[in-house]
């Protein structure tokens, strides 16, 4: 099968079986061979993995996995891609389609299936609508994970290296970071698409930790502080904090707590690290 990492070869197969991009789905196909190169590159993958293809488009990435990977799993939510991947890809005998949501497939049963439960990697360009919600299922779900190799919106990007007292610092820096160590590898700009996307891209590797940095009593409760921190992102933690339902904490809990860390009592959330994050909800 031609590599559709050659963008004639990808109009090709489009014209071939009449396929209409549906915007709805975030189809943006990849049409450039060297960030293809690079992201299979920067995922380390070798004939040991099996590799979790989120989205995988008409196939042209996972014509990369297939090459490189002992077993890939990919998994698209569009039916009409389904007949042009059964044919893209069929010259490897180590894929496997699901014609799925990923929100909804259970992937630490796909792992414990398909690779013992041992550690395996995921590969996507995703659909930018779900980037957040796909990563925060990874992380939290548990899935043995190596790493995640994927292609998000820039700013997506910026946001989970950003650290205290950047305006892209956030709940999911915070997140991604006490999971894993994100690393930009790429920057990609709207002509490796077709079609077309509106925003810069970039590849990020998050590469999972063994430990979390920070040593936390209660993970859900200190998400639950991050998330009430920045939703009110103008306010100060302890007001914050306090209004807040799903954090049981009074005012005086919040200024004991600031107060035995050191932190001024007018502080706000954007201006703690995680460390600190940790240190509060352990106090509270
Ligand atoms: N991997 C291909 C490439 O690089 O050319 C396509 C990438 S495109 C940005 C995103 C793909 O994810 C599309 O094929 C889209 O149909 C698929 N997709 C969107 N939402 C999905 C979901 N909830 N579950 C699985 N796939 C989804």
């Amino acid at each position: 099968m031609a590599n559709l990492g050659n963008p004639q070869n990808t109009i090709d197969v489009i014209q071939k079986h009449g396929f209409r991009f549906q915007k709805k789905f975030g189809q943006n196909f990849l049409i450039d061979t060297h960030v293809l190169d690079k992201i299979v590159a920067a995922a380390g993958v070798t004939k040991d993995d099996m590799v979790l293809e989120i989205g995988p488009g008409i196939g042209t990435m996972t014509q990369y996995l297939a090459e490189s990977a002992r077993e890939v799993v990919a998994v698209e939510i569009d039916k009409n891609l389904i007949p042009i991947l059964e044919e893209t890809l069929s010259a490897y005998d180590n894929v496997t389609i699901l014609n799925e949501d990923i929100l909804k497939v259970d992937i630490a049963k796909l792992a414990e299936e398909k690779n013992g439960g041992k550690p395996i990697k995921v590969v996507a360009n995703l659909p930018y609508y779900i980037t957040t919600p796909i990563i925060m299922g990874l992380f939290e779900s548990g899935v043995p994970l190596d790493n995640i190799t994927i292609m998000v919106q820039k700013e997506v990007a910026d946001r989970m290296q950003e650290g205290p007292g950047t305006k892209d610092y956030g709940a999911l820096s915070l997140a991604v970071q006490y999971y894993a160590k994100p690393e930009i590898v790429a920057n990609v700009p709207p002509n490796c698409f077709i079609p077309r996307p509106n925003v810069g891209s970039a590849v990020i590797r998050l590469t999972r930790y063994p430990e979390p940095p920070v040593k936390v009593d209660d993970e859900k409760k200190m998400f639950a502080l991050i998330r009430a921190s920045f939703n009110q992102r103008r306010k100060t933690l302890v007001n914050g904090l306090s209004n807040a339902p799903e954090v049981k904490a009074t005012k005086d809990d919040v200024l004991n707590a600031l107060g035995k860390m050191g932190l001024s009592e007018t502080i706000r959330g954007e201006a703690l690290t995680l460390e600190q994050f940790a240190e509060l909800s352990n106090l509270l």
